[in-house]
């Protein structure tokens, strides 16, 4: 059972060809509109000489252009691998060159930003029209045009996923067309469908985005493009386009929940909101599940794939504290440091096993690759996540830490988020991460950089004593450095490297 994406978009143009795809600012496309103009991407991708499995770039904010070149790379079978708009210019050509693409797309915010691509030795298009390269829209093939029909194996490659970088170098993520079907049909489980209007309001480059928008499409919905996030302009524009569903990061959830206007808006259309990424607070999950209506579901996964877990937060409140049970044909199992199943209720390292959503391989790094598989002895192969985690009795796993950075301090295990969530209860805290830090005495100790609620101010002497008066003896805070925001990912991941190596540095 598998199809290719742009053949279930086109069985949509077919079936309701007046019916809304892809909408952004003032410009929307039906159906009809959206297959024919993914028709003229692939026709001139071929024209250009580009055949399956070679790879496109595209560095840009969401729009119309971007989800057509998207969708029509994919039925030429060319590979996207799209990138993140918060890289630095080194990130960036670092991937680009990695990645192999042919074609670079790019506008005009990310030229300024990052531009200019004298480097690229390749065809530079701008998607606005308006960025130096050619313009997108003198590039595309005439009306009318048609690819020639290729075919496209279940395993080929559909897309390239630059890992965030969190932890380390970003890893090129190469995800199969199988992969993406995988995908796409858990879609109508969560309600997308015909009726589905989709916010999508964080980076197509991004899984997390992915995993909404290629839903909405394929089931036949419409998606709705907002291409900078800001908590207001989003209840907005759900108010006004009457949006089902919705796939927001943590820290959007935490703007928008504490808008002081919140309850005014009519948000009545919703369906189900999704969230993934990073620690999502209970506190916060609970509090939407009060005041938002729909459904809330938590996703727990990496891009790598594998293994995922999910939290349908509107059926088991009292789990909130957890990323919830395996997916169906997910299995997950946590390992102790010699790869061996822990004891059921003890903490290891969380290895997860699909048999079609995962992976293919880190691109052009067999040996990353090979790392991080774990095989099990029954032949299934196990993707190790890095991250560490505990089943409780009904089967929900909690997560404690990425197992980088879990802090081994005179060797007991410290995890930095039971420490960020005492951090997260005091009044006057808006945001908090805790790192590890090199210690002379202890091997490594915790230090905590906090932000101060809007309207307070704070003292790092005073927060560290509050909170070593109500930690164990282990857990104790080193420092605490009180700053006005923590450095954070384009899809809102606390870079903790940033912060840890910052600290370091400032040390005599
Ligand atoms: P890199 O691999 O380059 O360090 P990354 O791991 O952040 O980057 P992603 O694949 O985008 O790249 O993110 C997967 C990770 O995000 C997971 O391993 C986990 O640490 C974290 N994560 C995902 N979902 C959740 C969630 N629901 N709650 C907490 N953390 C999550
Ligand atoms: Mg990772």
């Amino acid at each position: 059972d598998f199809s290719l994406i742009t053949d279930l978009v086109r069985a949509h143009a077919q079936e309701r060809p007046e019916a809304r795809a892809v909408v952004h600012k003032d410009r929307s496309l039906t159906y009809a509109q959206f297959d024919a103009e993914i028709d003229r991407v692939a026709a001139t991708l071929q024209q250009a000489g580009l055949t399956v499995g070679d790879r496109i770039a595209v560095c840009a904010m969401s729009s119309i252009p971007y989800a057509v070149t998207f969708l029509g790379a994919l039925r030429a079978g060319v590979v996207v691998t799209p990138l993140a708009p918060s890289s630095t210019r080194e990130q960036l050509q670092g991937m680009v060159a990695d990645s192999g693409a042919k074609i670079f797309f790019v506008d005009t915010p990310i030229t300024e930003q990052l531009g200019p691509f004298d480097w690229f030795g390749g065809q530079l298009v701008a998607l606005d029209d308006a960025a130096p390269g050619q313009p997108w829209s003198s590039w595309l093939a005439p009306e009318g045009a048609r690819p020639a029909p290729v075919d496209i194996p279940p395993s080929a490659p559909f897309n390239i996923i630059y890992s965030s970088g969190t932890t380390g170098l970003p890893k090129g993520i190469v995800q199969s067309h199988r992969m993406r079907w995988a995908h796409v049909q858990r879609g109508a489980i969560f309600g997308y469908g015909p009726d589905a209007i989709t916010i999508v309001s964080t980076p197509l480059y991004s899984n997390t985005t992915l995993v909404s928008f290629l839903p909405t499409l394929t089931l036949g919905g419409t998606v709705v493009l907002m291409e900078k996030f800001d908590a207001h302009g989003l209840l907005e524009l759900a108010q006004r386009e009457r949006v089902t569903h919705a796939m927001l990061v943590p820290v959007q959830y935490k703007r928008i929940m504490a808008l002081p206007d919140f309850d005014s808006f009519d948000l009545s259309s919703f369906v189900m909101k999704f969230c993934t990424s990073a620690p999502f607070h209970a506190d916060i999950k609970a509090d939407v599940l009060k005041r938002w209506p729909g459904g809330l579901v938590e996703f727990y996964g990496m891009t790598e794939g594998g293994g995922g877990c999910s939290l349908a937060a509107h059926l088991f409140p009292d789990k909130l504290h957890t990323v919830g049970r395996p997916n169906e044909g997910h299995t997950i199992l946590l390992l102790d440091e010699n790869g061996n199943e822990v004891a059921p209720g003890e903490i290891g390292e969380i290895v997860g096993h699909s048999p079609t959503a995962v992976m293919n391989e880190y691109h052009n790094q067999p040996g990353k690759t090979r790392e991080t598989e774990w095989i099990h002895p029954d032949g299934r192969r196990f993707i190790r996540t890095g991250d560490v985690g505990r089943f409780d009795e009904d089967g929900f796993l909690t997560l404690m830490d990425r197992k980088k950075d879990m802090i081994i301090t005179g060797g007991f295990n410290v995890y930095p988020s039971d420490i960020e969530a005492l951090l997260h209860t005091h009044p006057d805290l808006n945001d908090v991460a805790v790192v590890g830090v090199p210690s002379d005495a202890w091997g490594e100790t915790p230090v905590a950089f906090v932000v101060a609620a809007p309207g307070k101010s704070v003292q790092g002497a005073d927060i560290r004593a509050w909170a070593n008066e109500r930690l164990g003896k282990v857990q104790r805070i080193a420092d605490v450095v009180v700053t006005d925001a923590l450095p954070r990912s384009a899809i809102g991941k606390i870079l903790k490297r940033e912060l840890r190596d910052g600290w370091v540095a400032q040390q005599p």
